[in-house]
């Protein structure tokens, strides 16, 4: 089909494009003004296109759940650092709730360049199909797809195809999923895009990935048959290309975060040679005990040097060529490098491997007592190539283990098969299994780890004839929501652990408040502050995804200027802040504190909240939980392994000399803490709900949801269920 395409103004391309599988129906509709100034994009503009289109009976898998992807007015601005940013928006198979993922590379970018503010996808496919967005012929297709279970062998056929078509691989941008998706509740999506300056085999040249991992969202866009999306772009060209309001003042703000990036990430985090996982010495430290290791159990091991940073940076990462994942982003965080397959059908070949991030890195390094860097490359590249979500299936791993540990699993429930920690020919024969759905226990590992908990107490009770240990297995399953966390212990962050359980609704992910390192800094001295820490950081973390942006530069970069500031949080880099504002101002001419710009995030915030109150009812509040070796010590032997603070936490609890509390039993002692830091926790997140102006119970009232605005853009049902538990 044919489409037309106005130049970019504010950032905006004020065109929604709709895709319907069933019967190929595509239409462009023009951008709703009000829903575009309300919603602003990414995120926010995702989940009101999936609130309008679902009710509480949908399913994920549903024909009318749509899958959308919504880049933000701030996204695909090369002029600024960090502008790489497209978020995907469904409800998720895993937790089923909406499940909502960021991701970088050029895809969102590039829809916007083609005409969309956004792509939603509904229907279901006869077969597997791919769709094409032209935006050189201004034309969309629904094509067959090329036949292809792994994402690098797709990857290789498509990009061939529009080459042989006449395109150059610049102009290429898609996402794509593989058999693990099919096969999983959680499938990632791989973001495609061309990096012409990282050399090959004395050439220039290759293709890199990101990922949108999080939910399964690649799960629903294999269920739709979607193979790939591709959009064919190019970068808009002229004096004030993206239509800013006030251009100067773009390229201004754009510079002056360019030069901070530059001058303080070689003396600090050196995200430029390291990635993001130089996190996991900062996690390691002994004063920190935030690196899991062994499915979250300990908090620190002496062998985390060999998987840190500095590690990869200087044995395995190509560090020739840019490295950002989007032109402009001189913070150039995109990693990666070449390493041997070991296992699977490419066991022999080498391989690029885009990563690992900080994520991967701990999931399978640390969190399974594996300790060498190539077989976490080597994990991570099986999960991309069967699109899979590398957090997901580790934490998932990470728990198996602890399982066969503790005995509640054992070799004649799994038709001899063994995972223990630090076996990597096992890990990965696990992956493959996994992609492929090829055992009892990787079959239902691919349905989340939900129903995996009532499988492996239904094998324990029928082998041992004990009582069923569900209560004992919820202990240590590290997820919320049905999603497993991402990778940070929590125990020493009171903040962190209100974050996984409640200021996160789509499940224990970091995305939403990221406060574990600030508040391990010390940012957070008082209550209060960790409360009003479970706003304001939120605001700015998903109002970034809904701008289109990437938070690294700010949240990594800290800026010499915010540490000059009296009476303000420094930590959440106010000076920084502040250039975003200039850059939000100055694209869509408005004259807004970086405060206020951030506060609209929540109203989507709300919106989510709501979608989350119609699937779980009354029930709300129940589901903002995290499990107990998230808040502490699961056993005595736990508790003393890291006794000297867990002794001091006790003698203030207690208000008892230090010697006094180390005469009492560890089981005393344990119980105790355990009981405080759950009554700290309810408090703080009670706390978090009337801050948010929400009940009880955590569904916003209806008052709140007037007075932001939110209630005239709900839908009757939703109106009605908050009205209803709200009582
Ligand atoms: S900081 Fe890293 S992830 Fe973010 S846009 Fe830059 S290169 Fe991409």
């Amino acid at each position: 089909m044919k489409y037309n395409k106005t130049p970019l103004v504010h950032g905006y391309a004020n065109q929604i494009l709709s895709i319907e599988l069933g019967n190929d129906h595509i239409a462009v509709n023009q951008l709703d003004q009000h829903v575009r100034d309300y919603f602003i994009g990414g995120r926010g503009m995702g989940l009101y296109l999936l609130h309008k289109k679902v009710n509480p009976a949908t399913t994920a898998y549903d024909a009318q759940n749509p899958l959308i992807f919504s880049p933000g007015p701030l996204g695909g601005i090369p002029q600024f650092p960090g502008t790489s940013k497209c978020m995907a928006v469904s409800l998720s198979p895993l937790t089923h709730i909406p499940g909502v993922s960021n991701f970088g590379g050029y895809f969102g970018a590039y829809l916007k360049y083609a005409g969309f503010d956004a792509l939603e996808i509904t229907g279901i496919a006869s077969g597997n199909t791919m769709i094409v967005i032209d935006g050189f012929k201004r034309e969309i297709s629904i094509t067959k797809a090329p036949d292809s279970d792994q994402v690098f062998d797709l990857e290789k056929t498509i990009i061939d195809q529009f080459i042989r078509e006449g395109r150059q691989k610049k102009d290429i941008a898609f996402l794509s999923t593989g058999i693990g998706a099919a096969n999983t509740t959680y499938g990632c999506i791989n973001s495609h895009y061309f990096d012409a300056t990282k050399p090959v085999d004395g050439t220039k040249g290759l293709f890199r990935t990101k990922q949108a991992g999080r939910t399964g969202l690649g799960s629903v866009m294999s269920h739709k048959r979607i193979t790939a999306v591709v959009v064919l772009a190019e970068f808009p060209h002229g004096e004030n290309p993206y239509g800013a309001a006030d251009w100067e003042k773009v390229k201004h703000a754009g510079l002056k975060l360019h030069n901070i990036v530059k001058e303080i990430d070689p003396k600090a985090l050196k995200m430029h040679s390291k990635g993001s996982a130089g996190l996991i010495s900062f996690m390691n430290k002994d004063e920190y005990q935030s690196l899991p290791v062994n499915n979250y159990q300990y908090g620190s091991h002496p062998d985390a040097p060999q998987i840190c940073g500095t590690a990869y940076a200087e044995r395995l990462f190509e560090h020739r060529g840019m490295d950002g994942c989007f032109p402009g982003c001189n913070l150039r965080c995109t990693k990666g490098g070449w390493v041997m397959l070991t296992s699977g059908e490419h066991k022999g070949q080498k391989v690029w491997v885009d990563g690992p991030e900080y994520e991967t890195a701990a999931g399978f390094g640390s969190n399974l007592g594996m300790w060498h860097p190539e077989f976490i490359m080597e994990a991570n590249w099986h999960c991309d190539n069967y699109g899979m979500d590398t957090i997901t299936t580790a934490v998932i791993m990470a728990f198996i283990m602890e399982c066969y540990q503790r005995n509640y699993l054992t070799q004649e429930d799994t038709d001899g098969f063994d995972l223990t920690w630090g076996d990597e020919k096992a890990a990965l024969q696990f992956i493959h299994d996994l992609a492929y759905r090829k055992t009892a226990l990787t079959s239902i590992a691919g349905l989340g780890m939900l129903e995996l908990i009532t499988w492996i107490a239904e094998k324990y009770v029928a082998r041992t004839g004990k009582s069923n240990p569900r209560s004992q297995l919820e202990k240590f399953a590290m997820q919320t929501k049905g999603l497993p966390f991402s990778l940070y212990r929590t125990h020493r962050s009171l903040s962190m652990q209100a974050s996984y359980a409640a200021a996160s609704d789509i499940g224990a992910h970091h995305a939403a408040a990221w406060l574990v390192k600030v508040d391990l800094l010390g940012a957070f001295p008082t209550f209060e502050a960790r409360a009003r820490a479970l706003i304001t950081y939120p605001r700015v973390r998903l109002g970034n995804d809904n701008l289109g942006l990437c938070k690294l530069p700010w949240v990594d970069v800290f800026n010499p200027e915010s540490g000059l500031r009296k009476d303000t949080d420094i930590y959440i880099n106010p000076a920084s802040q502040e250039i975003y504002a200039d850059f939000y101002n100055g694209m869509l001419g408005a004259n807004m504190t970086w405060e206020k710009i951030f506060e609209q995030t929540d109203r989507d915030i709300n919106l989510q909240r709501v979608m989350n109150a119609m699937a779980y009812g009354k029930e709300t509040c129940g589901h903002d939980w995290i499990p107990d070796r998230a808040i502490g010590p699961t056993e005595d032997v736990l508790y003393e392994r890291e006794i000297d603070y867990n002794d001091q936490q006790l003698s203030v609890i207690l208000n008892k000399d230090i010697t006094e509390i180390k005469q009492m039993k560890t089981a005393d002692k344990r119980e105790i803490l355990m009981r405080h830091r759950k009554e700290e926790l309810r408090k703080l997140i009670n706390v978090y709900y009337r801050e948010r102006g929400w009940t009880d119970c955590g569904i916003p009232k209806v008052d709140t949801l007037r007075q932001i605005g939110l209630w005239n853009f709900l839908s009757e049902k939703a109106k009605e269920i908050i009205t209803q538990t709200n009582g």
